[in-house]
C-alpha cells in the first residue's frame, strides 16, 4: 500500500492517494483507524458516491416531512 508522509516545518503531512493534496497527518483531515490515518482525505472520503447515496438515506429518514 502506498504511503505518501513528507515532514514539514508544521508537522508531518500525508499525501491523499485520491486526490493527490497533501494534508496535516492528524484526525481533522483524516479519519484514524487504531491511531493510524487512513486513506483518502475526509474531503475524499465525502464524495465517494457511496458515501453521499448513504448520508442521503439517512437524512431522508430522518426529515419524513417539511412541515414542524
Ligand atoms: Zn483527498
Amino acid at each position: 500500500m502506498r504511503q505518501s508522509l513528507a515532514i514539514t516545518e508544521i508537522g508531518p503531512e500525508r499525501c491523499c492517494n485520491k486526490c493527490g493534496d497533501w494534508w496535516p497527518d492528524d484526525a481533522e483531515f483524516f479519519f484514524m483507524d487504531k491511531g493510524k490515518t487512513r486513506q483518502p482525505c475526509k474531503a475524499c472520503y465525502y464524495q465517494l458516491p457511496s458515501v453521499i447515496a448513504k448520508r442521503e438515506r439517512r437524512l431522508a429518514a430522518r426529515e419524513p416531512a417539511h412541515d414542524q
